[in-house]
């Protein structure tokens, strides 16, 4: 079967997580049990587990002129995902999530950085990528207007698009109108519905993921359960992300909503029995042998 083509129109992070027994006081200095730096953000997880799970992918982002984007870029292209749709910006950091965890607590903080700079008009330069994907899957950690951006060029050329609303923010219904399907977890699907007037219109979009559920979606009117799998969890961070991948690829392989669903409810049940987000997700092998 020939590879489909996924364009991921998305961030691209690299995580830094210390690790250490307590939060210290204002002021205070502790010592850290350890460091590691991971990659992330949701358009890169996505577009890994899209690769892995046998997509042809093209990544369209920003990344600043710094160790972290080079580092970046090198990982990317490991994975076989296309860079060319990714420009590299002088004056302004790579985007970083800086990951602090303690026992029973963790706190985060995101600088987009680069992020911030995926602009509508870098995303115009792109339109002969998407518009010669097969499916297009955006997620919400870009500028708004340039998500709006990808849709309307993807819309216009029947393209078929995957959101992944996250992180939750008001959507309006001008884009909603555009997307195919739309991937929410139980709290965005809820945020999602008071946000958007005509429900059934949403629903017939919708796939809700439901952690070890599985998933949900409507077809004509009637909810219908995909289960997932039964698996002990190691880290479930980066689950929804290695769930889109992964769907959105069976998709574009022309497989059923429901095919597509338990193809990804097995991929991201294996991604959380392994620790971090890219580290757990499997390949489309790794994922057929699992369902046998
Ligand atoms: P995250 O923010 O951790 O990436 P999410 O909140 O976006 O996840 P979830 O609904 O928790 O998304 O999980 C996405 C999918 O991952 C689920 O639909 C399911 O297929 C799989 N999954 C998540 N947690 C488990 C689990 N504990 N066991 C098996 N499968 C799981």
């Amino acid at each position: 079967m020939t590879k489909p083509k996924i364009a991921v129109v998305g961030s691209i992070n690299m995580d830094l997580t210390t690790s250490f027994d307590r939060m210290p006081h204002q002021g205070e200095t502790v010592h850290g049990t350890s460091f590691a730096t991971y990659p992330g953000g949701k358009g890169f997880n996505q577009a890994v587990a899209a690769a892995r799970g046998g997509a042809e992918v093209s990544m369209v982002g920003v990344i600043g002129d710094d160790a972290f984007g080079k580092s970046l870029k090198t990982m990317l292209a490991k994975e076989k995902i296309a860079t060319a749709g990714i420009k590299t910006m002088t004056g302004i950091g790579t985007g970083t999530a800086t990951i602090l965890l303690t026992e029973g607590d963790n706190r985060i903080v995101v600088v987009p950085g680069a992020n911030g700079e995926v602009t509508p008009q870098h995303v115009e330069r792109q339109r002969e990528l998407l518009t010669n994907s097969d499916i297009v899957l955006l997620q919400l950690e870009i500028p708004m207007e340039s998500v709006k951006k990808a849709a309307e060029i993807a819309f216009e050329a029947n393209v078929p698009i995957i959101l992944n609303p996250a992180p939750s923010q008001p959507l309006s219904k001008e884009l909603l109108d555009k997307i195919t399907y739309l991937t929410p977890n139980e709290s965005e699907a809820a945020d999602l519905m008071t946000h958007y007037e005509s429900r059934k219109a949403l629903e017939e979009k919708l796939i809700i993921t439901k952690g070890k559920q599985g998933v949900m979606f409507y077809e004509k009117g009637r909810a219908v359960t995909v289960p997932g799998f039964p698996v002990t969890p190691a880290d479930t961070t980066g689950a929804g992300d290695t769930f889109c991948g992964l769907m959105s690829t069976r998709i574009a392989q022309g497989y059923s909503l429901e095919e597509a669903c338990q193809f990804a409810n097995a991929g991201a049940a294996l991604s959380v029995t392994k620790p971090g987000a890219q580290g757990g997700m499997p390949t489309e092998r790794e994922v057929l042998r699992f369902l046998r």
